[in-house]
């Protein structure tokens, strides 16, 4: 094949990539939110023989988005609640299509210049919207659940450090790590707490909203003795409540503990002057997680590790020289995240930030905020409704006077098609969550929800 003709196949694919991207993008506020067909539908489309011969590569774009578009969610509308998902910034999307055209594996300063300083600019700023110290060391992850594992690793190996005990040389014969947190953990830090050889973290007790229990952390910690690592959250999924971050600080530093907080899209809060409050003391912390494809609204997929201790991160993370507890020269990329060969994926954080701007960052997140308390307040206007929770940031749980009602509520509104919220439990009810992540969800979004779920309820006769 000669020069021409790739680059031709590149222009038709991209091309029909291009076309088909708008044409999806334009359909998100309209169309169902839910997917039209499940799963088996889109198998019995695609699940045939791969077959000798192969497909020119437009034909083959063509193929999979007209086999996969019914069979696609629209998570990046404004009425999309489920789970934490965010959307998608124009310039944040556009800067991922050049990630994957530029195809630079991100790992290393030196081959990869001008990814690894744009992934650099993009760790500055985050740290800088975010406010924490402008030393730590930032990875991006696939998501918080590598970013909870990054910190926690460079936590519990610190600690071993500390005790004198070289972690290269293994867990089996190390001291033992008490691994505590709030009963509302997420199940993505026990996951990593599993992974990384803590086990699932000894639980101390939570107040109705979530927060962890201070005196019974400080009990636990005064019971025992040896390291110890506590995990804190910035956001609960159901309440979206903050852990006090200073006193559970204070606590767990007068057992020299390790303090990790896992603020996957709480951690945003601290880029709000409004939402001070919430974050009180965070900055104290030793590590943190968070994701971008979250709250940042960058495509998936984008998580941000962040730990205080530059070198310790890289002294567990790296993929050299791991013994040595101080690193002198400038890190590289795959120093401070699980992988080596990586895309240059906080390309899309820079992009996202330089078309926000930081008032731009301000309006997002109180945007989100605001969206949250217009949905709570509009719920409450509809009869037999109740909201659950103490709505402080940006999650709202709403339930009907019985837990079938309000089942059958969740289950009305993802078929109906306007809105889609997660069915969850909390505090032993069943609610319906609304989790306001895309920047998209404004007033007319809010009118819409609101409504949506009045019709709702009224068709399943709540009241
Ligand atoms: C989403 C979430 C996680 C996990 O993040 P991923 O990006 O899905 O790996 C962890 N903690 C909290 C509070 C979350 O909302």
């Amino acid at each position: 094949m000669d020069d021409d003709s790739t680059t031709d196949e590149y222009r038709r694919a991209l091309e029909v990539a291009h076309r088909r991207a708008l044409r999806w993008l334009d359909s998100l506020e309209e169309r169902p939110i839910r997917p039209e067909v499940a799963v088996d539908a889109i198998l019995s489309r695609l699940h045939r023989p791969l077959g000798a011969e192969g497909l020119d590569a437009a034909a083959v774009v063509e193929e999979l988005a007209e086999a996969a578009e019914p069979g696609l969610m629209a998570m990046g509308s404004s009425r999309f609640y489920g789970f934490v998902i965010g959307g998608a910034y124009p310039a944040a999307l556009a800067a991922d299509w050049l990630v994957s055209t530029w195809d630079q594996n991100t790992g290393s300063r030196q081959p990869t210049p001008a990814t690894a300083a744009v992934e650099e600019v993009a760790a500055a700023w985050l740290l800088e919207v975010l406010g924490l110290p402008a030393e730590s060391g930032v990875g991006f992850t696939t998501g918080a659940t590598s970013a909870n594992l990054s910190c926690l690793v460079a936590g519990r190996d610190a600690l071993l450090r500390r005790r004198g005990f070289d972690p290269v040389a293994g867990l089996q014969s190390a001291p033992r790590i008490r691994f505590l947190a709030g009963d509302a953990v997420h199940t993505s830090v026990v996951l990593a707490g599993r992974i990384a050889g803590l086990g699932a973290p000894h639980t101390v007790g939570a107040d109705e909203q979530g927060r962890i229990d201070v005196a019974a952390l400080a009990r636990a910690l005064a019971d025992g003795d040896g390291p110890a690592l506590v995990a804190l959250q910035a956001g609960d999924v159901h309440s979206g409540a903050f852990d006090d971050f200073t006193a559970a600080i204070e606590v767990a530093r007068a057992a020299d503990a390790w303090v990790h907080v896992d603020g996957a899209f709480g951690l945003w809060a601290a880029a709000s002057p409004a939402l001070h409050h919430l974050v009180e003391g965070l900055a104290t912390a030793d590590s943190w997680a968070t994701d971008a494809h979250k709250t940042l609204n960058v495509p998936y997929d984008c998580g941000v590790a962040i730990v205080r201790d530059e070198a310790a991160m890289t002294a567990s993370l790296g993929a050299h020289a791991a013994y040595l507890p101080v690193v002198e020269s400038v890190s590289d990329p795959y120093d401070r995240v699980p992988e080596l060969s990586r895309r240059a994926r906080g390309v899309t954080v820079w992009a996202a930030l330089r078309s926000l701007g930081r008032r731009g960052v301000v309006d997002l997140i109180d945007g989100l905020v605001d969206a949250a308390a217009a949905l709570a307040e509009g719920f409450r206007t509809i009869p037999g409704l109740e909201v659950r929770n103490d709505v402080v940031f940006t999650q709202v749980c709403l339930a009907a006077g019985d837990d079938a009602a309000t089942a059958a509520l969740g289950d009305w509104l993802r078929a109906e098609g306007t809105v889609w919220a997660s069915s969850s439990t909390w505090q032993d009810r069943t609610v319906v969550r609304f989790a306001v992540s895309n920047r998209g969800t404004d007033a007319e979004a809010v009118r819409r929800t609101v409504d949506a779920v009045a019709r709702g309820a009224a068709a399943l006769g709540i009241r």
